[in-house]
């Protein structure tokens, strides 16, 4: 008897192989030699071809107890052709290399499930509303959106959710943006459960990824709270999958393999005909479109949890003050004082790593500049070295410029670092910390700083973008935003939305436990229209005619898009790959090629990169055509090809 195994390698397609075994099934994961190695593999839908040339060599065995089911078969096969990627690729992200299966001595978590009734999580009116709305739907694939200002409780609520999916011996998965937060989330899970989750992203450890696949395989672990790629793990019997933040553009996965997370869920999710919840403070704008065209269900909850009120807002005119040498105005340090006074804590917020952004010689007008990616080099003071936050490639000053004269450089525009030392000369009596990527590296400073900040030993934080994640600080009531700019960088077609969801998650770490909470933008541009907007907490507003202008433009959501991206050591030969790719894509029917031009950033780790974008409408699920064409092409191997679907960033 022949059968046809997948292995998770490369390949976008299975081999073939003899068995005697009768009881082989769809799925089965069975050990197989492979060149002259043993591998694993999965028993996989196909034509069995008659191969007359080759020696077709015997299955080995079957693992036996693991197998997967046949919808996940289905969805790995949807899941490659979506995202153009090889199903061998696809298969590696479920079951890992396989070497799992050879080791068996590991100890398997078991979730016991005893779900402590913890007195102290009650829901309040709103939340039982919501909860009621969710469970509605228990037993079929159905989309619903919970949307809940920052601080309404909507973890809680679906923490009832989950409760009830396990009571049924279901399991639940918990996607999360970042790998922070799970840490952050996992003490929240145990307090209420009374079990740890199992968590999942790229940094646990091989023995514990062991582990959990095995528990997942065989419905001992219940509950997993993972990062995007969590959401292919091969799960006995899933119950349900929520999405949380599933706003954050963190879930589209832009290096190596490139899917979006949250558009993977709703499929996976389609596919096991089970609900998702998609959890938000403010929808992403796809998301907001399908609750507008009733694909998507709705509930929004209007309160805060304990009643307390979003924080006030101001704006701080930066044109009218001409402050030499300072980035905090008068009018700022003023309102941060008041609260100080009252004991409370002050977070200023600067949205960039480092010291200084730019670095330029004043003599020569010099820019430091990353030898191999356009892109300025930003200043950090802590390692007294420029950066390029793209390569990580770090260099020294050097006092020297091209033509050998002694050069004296000046930073330019503000980083937390530089704001960090302008706190404390205004604040000297105050403890400060700052709260940013570069200085929350281990877990242990991590816990330490929140600690230190749970327990008021902290009176100022400095704070970049992650500091708007999903934290709680109850002693939090102000926060200035020191450079309020909405205008972006060209390139990014979600600068608004990027923008708004920013700004009011970072609102609602404030006043969680307050009445009183305020927060202050400084701009050099109090008009712009998404400030004000923003203001008068208007985001739906703002994302009515953003939708519009989308429209308009025929842009993501009302056209699907697709970016190629072909890179090569001389710009000449990237730009002219990309031309000679078009030529070839052009024999495809309903579909518009725009480009090939150089993308914004035109040099990436000594890559120069030019970029065609291909548009079509949805219903013309285009990738499999454009997938076989450049199959077919014979590409040079001095140029690379990336294709990115439903492209988040256009860099
Ligand atoms: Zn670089
Ligand atoms: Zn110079």
């Amino acid at each position: 008897m022949r059968a046809q195994v997948l292995l998770p390698k490369v390949f976008n397609f299975s081999f073939t192989y003899n068995t005697n075994q009768k009881k082989l099934r769809l799925g089965d994961i069975v050990e197989v030699p492979f060149g002259k190695k043993r591998e694993i593999g999965v028993i996989w839908p196909g034509k069995n071809l008659e191969i007359k040339k080759i020696k077709i060599k015997n299955i080995h065995k079957k693992i036996d107890k693991f197998s997967l089911k046949e919808n996940l078969i289905d969805y790995i096969r949807w899941f490659a052709t979506y995202n153009m990627m090889p199903l061998g690729l696809v298969l590696k992200m479920v079951i890992g290399n396989g070497k799992n299966f050879f080791i068996k001595k590991d100890k398997d978590i078991d979730q016991n499930i005893n779900i402590s009734i913890n007195s102290k999580f009650k829901l309040n009116e709103e939340q039982k509303n919501a909860l009621n709305f969710l469970n509605l739907k228990n037993d079929k694939f159905d989309v619903s959106v919970l949307q809940g200002t920052t601080g309404s409780g909507k973890t809680l609520v679906y923490f009832e959710r989950i409760k009830r999916i396990i009571s049924e011996k279901k399991q639940a998965l918990v996607l999360l943006p970042e790998i922070f937060l799970t840490n952050e989330f996992k003490s929240r899970f145990f307090d209420f459960f009374g079990f740890d989750p199992a968590i999942w992203h790229s940094k646990i450890t091989p023995k514990n990824k062991r582990i959990i696949w095995k528990g997942i395989m065989n419905n001992k672990i219940k509950l997993v709270i993972g990062a995007r790629s969590s959401l292919l793990l091969p799960f006995k019997n899933l119950g349900i999958i929520i999405v949380d933040e599933e706003h954050d553009t963190s879930y589209k996965q832009d290096e190596g393999v490139v899917y979006h997370a949250r558009d993977m869920a709703v499929a996976r999710a389609s596919f096991e005909k089970i609900p998702i919840h998609l959890i938000s403070s403010i929808p992403s704008l796809e998301t907001f479109n399908n609750i507008q065209n009733k694909k998507f269900r709705h509930f929004k909850i209007l309160k805060r949890y304990n009643n307390y009120p979003l924080p006030q807002t101001k704006i701080v005119n930066l044109n009218l003050k001409k402050i030499k040498n300072s980035f905090i105005s008068e009018e700022s340090i003023e309102i941060a004082n008041k609260f100080l006074n009252k004991k409370e804590q002050v977070l200023f917020f600067i949205n960039r790593r480092g010291y200084a952004p730019y670095l330029i010689c004043k003599k020569c007008g010099f820019k430091q500049i990353c030898s191999s990616c356009s892109m300025y080099l930003t200043f950090h003071k802590n390692k007294n070295k420029a950066i390029c936050h793209h390569c990580l490639s770090e260099r020294k000053i050097s006092k020297k410029c091209s033509e050998g004269k002694i050069c004296e450089f000046i930073m330019y525009g503000p980083g937390v670092e530089k704001i960090y030392e302008e706190v404390k000369k205004i604040f000297p009596s105050n403890k400060i910390e700052i709260f940013s990527s570069d200085y929350m590296k281990k877990k242990d400073q991590v816990n330490s700083l929140f600690s230190r900040i749970s327990k008021n030993q902290v009176d100022i934080l400095i704070g970049t973008q992650m500091i708007s994640k999903g934290f709680n600080f109850p002693k939090l009531n102000c926060i200035i935003v020191v450079d309020a700019d909405f205008s972006g960088r060209g390139y990014d077609l979600r600068t608004t939305e990027k923008n708004i969801q920013l700004y009011h998650q970072l609102s609602g770490r404030a006043g969680r436990f307050s009445s009183e909470s305020l927060i202050v933008y400084q701009t050099l541009s109090p008009e712009n229209i998404t400030l004000n907007e923003l203001i008068k907490n208007n985001s739906e507003e703002i994302l009515k005619k953003e939708l519009a202008l989308r429209k308009k433009n025929l842009l993501p959501p009302f056209n699907r898009l697709l970016a190629i991206i072909v890179s090569a050591n001389l710009q000449s030969l990237s730009f002219d790959g990309a031309r000679e790719i078009k030529k070839h894509l052009e024999k495809i029917s309903d579909i518009e090629i725009l480009g090939p031009v150089d993308s914004p950033l035109l040099k990436i780790k000594n890559k120069y990169r030019s970029r065609l974008l291909i548009r079509f409408k949805e219903k013309n699920f285009k990738q499999k055509q454009i997938s076989n064409l450049l199959n077919t092409l014979k590409i040079s191997n001095k140029i690379k090809l990336t294709v990115d679907v439903d492209p988040v960033n256009f860099g």
